[in-house]
């Protein structure tokens, strides 16, 4: 487990490895991976007025309310599991959300250690969100291509033989994500680059050396 409190950021594009990412940081170092994409699809599946509100959108390929978003992040910051820090994947999406981000982390005297961007180019998405599935049971992520689970159709982490692929992981949704990417969410990288807590990795290289190159940042933030 980690001794100091590091709460991160992970952005990039759809597909660009962000939640694999996060699933090792997470670990590895003890920090709660947030997936506000995880949260809604979690409240999609319950039948939730938040996932009433989400779904039509989120096949749309367009980003849900930044009002639905601050609010459902605040309320998940505030629980235990996330007092040894977090992770956060896909949120901030906007600069509205980054700037409300600000404001929730100030008023309850929280700070980012860093903003990660894992860069990848657009002509490598539509093979990573087409390639995309995970083990039902456990949520393990796979690529058909770059991640194969270790047995043919068994799941490495739980031994889950059933596997599923996301609604909007088709590749006509992947283009409306990565218009909605480039106008939307790829403002917040020089927000944070004002801030001096950005620091950009190389996503298109192997998960493993995507891996190495945050594991030297998150240390650079555990060294006192
Ligand atoms: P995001 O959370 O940013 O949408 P994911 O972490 O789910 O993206 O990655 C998208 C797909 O690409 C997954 O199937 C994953 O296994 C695969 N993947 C992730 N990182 C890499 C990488 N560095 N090289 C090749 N494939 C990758
Ligand atoms: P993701 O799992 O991060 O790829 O997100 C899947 C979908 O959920 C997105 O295409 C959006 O419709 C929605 N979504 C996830 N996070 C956010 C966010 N921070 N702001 C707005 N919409 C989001």
């Amino acid at each position: 487990m980690a001794k100091n409190k590091v709460n991160i950021i992970l952005m990039g594009p759809p597909g660009g490895g962000k939640g694999t990412q996060a699933k090792i940081l997470q670990d590895r170092y003890g920090i709660i991976q947030l997936s506000t994409g995880d949260m809604l699809r979690a409240a999609v599946a319950s039948g939730s007025e938040v996932g009433r509100q989400a779904k039509a959108v989120m096949e749309a390929g367009k980003l849900v309310s930044d009002e639905l978003i601050i609010d459902m992040i605040s309320q998940r910051i505030d629980q235990p599991d996330c007092q040894n820090g977090f992770i956060l994947d896909g949120f901030p999406r906007t600069v509205p959300q980054a700037e409300a981000l600000d404001r929730m982390l100030a008023e309850k005297g929280l700070k980012l250690a860093f903003a990660i961007e894992i860069r990848v180019p657009d002509d490598y998405i539509v093979e990573r969100i087409t390639g995309r599935f995970s083990c039902a049971k456990c949520g393990a992520g796979y690529h058909d291509k770059f991640q194969k689970p270790k047995k043919d159709g068994v799941c490495d982490v739980c031994g889950g033989t059933e596997f599923i692929r996301r609604a909007d992981d088709n590749a006509e949704t992947v283009k409306k994500r990565l218009d909605a990417y480039h106008a939307q969410t790829a403002p917040i990288i020089p927000y944070y680059g004002g801030k001096s807590i950005l620091r950009v990795v190389d996503g298109t290289q192997s998960i493993d050396q995507v891996t190495g190159q945050l594991v030297g940042i998150v240390d650079s933030a555990l060294v006192s």
